[in-house]
């Protein structure tokens, strides 16, 4: 069977590489048993962030066990940008938005910070990590973003060392996103997006104080903060990531 016949890709956490033997788990087995109707001798994708992007035939498919064994290298592990995103926990369907689309969007982390306006503290990192695996698996990705639990913004600044800020700024007249990222220059960068509410007057004017933070424009209307994340993601892709 040809490599495009191979529709399914799984990440998996096992060593991948010539011949090697990969247990699937009872999730997996399950869903390419009973739900794709999958049998031995099929044909799906394997990754696991190290290794790069394996052909593997299945060489057990039961409901509850599956085993697949390395076939073909198709693709060398590649590293994802170093960029982060920092986003305040919004409604639970929104937040899984942003998750889905900043794995997309080739984030290497994501981590939700508590501001003064956030209106969820509460976030699941398991749900996030779930979320962040499915989304790689169906864009391609050959590795998973670190889901990382909640924290204060105050602390998370504070574990940022150099790393700069891409932080969005909806009204402190701040410059165009394309504009002042080109003049900052590539490197480590983190994403930051506030809650529905804004960022307190008193956040807003500490970011801007803070070396290597660079407020930047959306625009003139106010997005939403999942809109917000998309269009931020995309500004920096397309200025110093892997679009540029
Ligand atoms: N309630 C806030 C207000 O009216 O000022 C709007 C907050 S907005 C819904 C959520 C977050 O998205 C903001 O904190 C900011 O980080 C980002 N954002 C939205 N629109 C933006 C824009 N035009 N430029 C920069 N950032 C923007």
């Amino acid at each position: 069977m040809p490599e495009q016949d191979a529709k399914i890709r799984l990440f998996v956490d096992a060593p991948l590489g010539p011949d090697a033997a990969v247990p699937l788990g009872r999730d997996a087995a399950h869903y390419l048993a009973s739900v794709m109707r999958l049998g031995v001798g099929a044909r799906i994708k394997l990754f696991n962030g190290r290794d790069g992007e394996w052909l593997a035939e299945l060489a057990e498919a039961g409901k509850r066990n599956a085993i697949a064994v390395c076939r073909d290298a198709l693709r060398p592990q590649a590293p994802c940008p170093d960029v982060w995103l920092l986003f305040a926990p919004v409604k639970r369907t929104r937040t899984d938005f942003i998750i889905e689309k900043a794995v997309e969007m080739g984030v290497s982390r994501l981590q939700p910070v508590f501001t003064r306006r956030t209106a969820s503290e509460r976030i699941r990192t398991d749900r996030m990590q779930t979320n962040a695996r499915e989304a790689a698996e169906q864009c391609e990705r050959l590795d998973l973003p670190e889901a990382m639990d909640g924290a204060p913004l105050v602390s998370v600044l504070a574990g940022l060392g150099d790393r700069r800020i891409m932080f969005c700024d909806e009204r402190g007249g701040a410059r165009p996103a394309a504009d002042a990222l080109r003049d900052a220059g590539p490197g480590p960068w983190a994403v930051l997006i506030g809650p529905e509410g804004g960022f307190a007057p008193e956040e807003a004017e500490m970011l801007r104080a803070r070396p290597g933070a660079v407020p930047v424009s959306l625009g003139p209307r106010i997005l939403r903060a999942d809109t917000a994340a998309v269009a931020a993601l995309t500004v920096w892709q397309s200025t110093l990531g892997d679009w540029a």
